[in-house]
């Protein structure tokens, strides 16, 4: 059968897959600025940003990569290269804060290129399935589009990755923008926010950066628990938050937990996100999970039977984004196959993209045992007291993987690890997650260990 996807649409499946193979640490970090460059004999040629990623890319994902090419293109295309190339435009992901204010129809039209799609419009109330997991957060978030500044100020959710946190945070923006389009409404990650700050006190724009924060209408701040620890940028929120408070103007922020478990959060802060509403989002349960897969099935004019959507929404129940990600490969299969999938395609699917399921049999101990011996650190030790740097960081690389390979909570962690308060489980989390970023040493080392515990 002749190809008629894509390299766009290819790369982006074989990325759908790859995303739940791979942590979302290790998934952003090596795949974020790649994209497809040309689709020919056989071949797939992705760019990377630089000569590390290439070289990573090829040592590590290669045959992750090289399968999901040929199990999406039915053996066409079963070979990728990676050339060093840096992308012309944009990248589609959030990076720069804007101040959206007053898009005249015209001048959006002409304005939609860099930075005017922060938010992003597919995420509105509209396309957002409440189920009894998220209605609490769901009904806040629509008083305060309907009030802003006037409900609950500010207004604080939480819950864990893929819940639907910016999806709503995103919605409260697209909803004020589309009633006043003179309000300013600026959407920021709080890792964007201290990057920013970091940078205007060093060029001496400490003022502008102030005065940018504190003229908007809306803020809308993502992702809060990076603030964790960073003093200075804390400080300067604490400030920014009150002259907007003062001036009723309306903050939104999202956490992955709630005020008071975020370690190395200063009190004063703490105590200001509890003056507003605090709203949780748990997973949905199988009947929400089935009614997101059916609207995301008209969204994307994919035909399902219903007995498909209940298999899929029974097995995948880690959270939504995971729901959607097995979607999208089986959106991409049929595509291929110019058939609509099969129950039969779709155990086939979920099989080979869920690999959580068949390393069930991994258990924290299993993590301890890979750990102390990757380290050559004596498992009384890894679990015990002793604070040198020499245990402390393998013991957090333990609390790491468990957290993000086992999904384990942080309470059964702390148990694990030798009785720890879940707090020093999220902070050793944290702190890994941190230094992930830019240590290529760790992040080799983390590939290994998890070599490790799926094939022994
Ligand atoms: P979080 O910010 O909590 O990690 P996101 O808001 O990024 O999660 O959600 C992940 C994906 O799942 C997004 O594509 C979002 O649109 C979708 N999603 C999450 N919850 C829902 C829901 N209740 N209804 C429809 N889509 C949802
Ligand atoms: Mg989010």
């Amino acid at each position: 059968m002749a190809i008629t996807i894509t390299k766009e649409q290819l790369w982006e499946a074989v990325l759908g897959e790859l995303e739940l193979q791979l942590t979302r640490a290790n998934f952003t970090t090596w795949f974020k600025n790649t994209f497809p460059i040309d689709l020919a004999d056989g071949t797939l040629v992705v760019g990377v940003p630089g000569n590390f990623h290439k070289s990573y890319l090829e040592s590590n994902c290669y045959a992750k990569i090289s399968k999901a090419l040929h199990d999406l293109s039915r053996g066409e295309i079963k070979k990728v290269s990676f050339i060093i190339q840096v992308r012309k435009s944009p990248s589609p992901v959030p990076t720069k804060p804007t101040v959206v204010a007053n898009p005249a129809p015209a001048e959006s039209t002409r304005a939609t290129a860099p930075n005017s799609l922060e938010i992003n419009p597919r995420y509105t109330f509209t396309t957002f399935i409440v189920g009894k997991n998220n209605e609490l957060a769901h009904a806040a978030c629509q008083a305060v589009a309907r009030k802003p500044g006037e409900v609950y100020n500010p207004l604080f959710l939480y819950g864990g990755v893929g819940l639907g946190k910016t999806h709503l945070l995103q919605a409260i923006g697209n909803e004020i923008r589309a009633n006043d389009h003179n309000k300013r409404i600026l959407y920021i990650s709080s890792e964007r926010f201290t990057n920013d700050f970091i940078q205007a006190v060093r060029s001496g724009e400490g003022e502008k950066f102030k005065n940018l924060y504190r003229s908007v209408d809306l803020l809308l701040i993502d992702d809060i628990q990076f603030l964790a620890g960073k003093e200075q940028t804390q400080e300067e929120f604490f400030h920014t938050f009150n002259a907007l408070h003062q001036n009723n103007k309306q903050i939104v922020i999202t956490s992955d937990r709630p005020p008071k478990a975020i370690a190395a959060l200063e009190h004063r802060l703490i105590s200001r996100f509890e003056w507003g509403m605090i709203a949780d989002i748990a997973s949905p349960d199988l009947e929400t999970r089935m009614a997101i897969l059916e609207h995301k099935c008209r969204e994307k004019n994919v035909n399902l039977s219903r007995e498909a959507i209940q298999y899929i929404a029974s097995h995948v129940h880690h959270n939504v984004r995971e729901l959607e990600g097995v979607l999208n490969s089986i959106t991409a299969k049929s595509q291929l196959s110019g058939a609509a999938a099969t129950l039969d395609d779709i155990k086939q699917i979920l099989h080979s993209v869920t690999p959580t399921k068949h390393s069930g049999a991994v258990t924290p101990k299993d993590v301890i045992q890979a750990v102390s011996r990757f380290y050559d650190v004596a498992i009384e030790l890894l679990t015990g007291e002793s604070r040198r740097k020499e245990y402390v960081l393998p013991r957090q690389v333990a609390m790491y993987l468990m957290r993000e390979e086992l999904r384990a909570s942080y309470p059964t962690i702390g148990t694990s690890m030798g009785g720890r308060d879940h707090t020093t489980v999220m902070h050793g989390c944290d702190k890994i997650t941190k230094v992930l970023v830019d240590d290529e040493r760790l992040q080799k080392d983390l590939n290994l260990l998890r070599q490790q515990l799926y094939i022994t």
